[in-house]
């Protein structure tokens, strides 16, 4: 598979199309990692939250594959935003991976609610995990515009903001703020966790291109510019979302995709603005 390099505002760069692993068991998660890295992917999405990081790095060291060919992110958990906590956190995530660096930690949620709001000496803490070398690059996650700014004083701008996108939520004001000051969108949930696959218009645009719904949706996010990373358990959707990089949408269909969006009633997870969930 041909898989674009999108180069982020510290010179790495980061392959456009990854595999997600939110909700993949623990214990199923090596399989799964295993597999994606067969059939091509070299980028995986986790994060501390989702209890499989382990997982993620057995699969990663027994490809065989060098450690430079595989993109890993991890996400700071959002009981770990105190300073202290979230380098204590960095060492277990390197830990979990079996890695001596990550390749992007972003802040999980900004919980503008709790920790009395403060998200920004947190981002510090990333800031001098990338300057240990234990991180290469540094973003963040349900970043809101406000949020966004609020980073502006520590002079870092992230190099991503990992954000809810998809044909129902195309989440444009977020996405404008990234673009602004030159942060890479990454989109998560980009089939809508499954829920956009029936959408009728993107059902006709697939029969007519003889592709399927879900190569339809990612493509869209691809020739849009973000960073996709779809997630499946199952092997032959591993290689059907990989399958994108031999056709294209056109102006049209583009265009007919964005007409989708339902704007906030089309949001599945929780707001940013409010969410303020901290694990035991
Ligand atoms: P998704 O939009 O990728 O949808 C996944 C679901 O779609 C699967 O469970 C499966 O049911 C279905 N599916 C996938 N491929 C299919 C295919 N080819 N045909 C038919 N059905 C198919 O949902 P997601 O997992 O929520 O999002 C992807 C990744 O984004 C996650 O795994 C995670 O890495 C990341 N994410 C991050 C956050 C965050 O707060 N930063 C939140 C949610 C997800």
């Amino acid at each position: 598979m041909t898989n674009p390099r999108i180069t982020l505002n510290d010179g790495h760069t980061i392959p456009q199309l990854g595999f997600g692993v939110w909700q993949v068991p623990p214990p199923e998660a090596e399989r799964v990692v295993d597999e994606a890295l067969q059939v091509g992917y070299r980028h995986i999405d986790t994060a501390q939250m989702y209890q499989n990081e382990s997982g993620v790095g057995r699969a990663v060291a027994a490809s065989g594959l060098p450690r430079a060919d595989v993109f890993i992110t991890t996400k700071v958990n959002n009981n770990a935003h105190r300073p202290a906590d979230a380098a204590e956190s960095i060492k277990r995530s390197l830990d979990e991976l079996g890695t001596d660096y990550i390749d992007l930690l972003l802040i999980h949620w900004p919980l503008p609610t709790q920790y009395g709001g403060d998200f920004v000496s947190t981002w510090e803490a990333l800031i001098a995990a990338r300057e240990a070398g234990q991180v290469r690059s540094i973003g963040v996650s349900n970043f809101q515009p406000a949020h966004l700014e609020a980073l502006h004083r520590t002079g870092v701008t992230p190099a991503v903001n990992q954000i809810e996108v998809h044909p129902h939520f195309s989440n444009e004001a977020a996405r404008a703020a990234n673009a602004t000051q030159g942060t890479v969108t990454e989109v998560w949930s980009p089939l809508g966790q499954g829920s956009v696959l029936t959408d009728p218009a993107i059902a006709a645009i697939a029969e007519r291109l003889g592709r399927t719904a879900a190569q339809v949706i990612i493509r869209w996010h691809l020739q849009r510019g973000d960073v996709v990373f779809p997630k499946t358990v199952t092997r032959a959707r591993m290689e059907e979302n990989a399958d994108v990089f031999g056709f294209q949408l056109s102006a049209e269909d583009i265009v007919a995709i964005d007409a989708l969006d339902k704007g906030e009633a089309g949001r599945i997870g929780p707001n940013p603005d409010v969410f303020d969930w901290i694990p035991s």
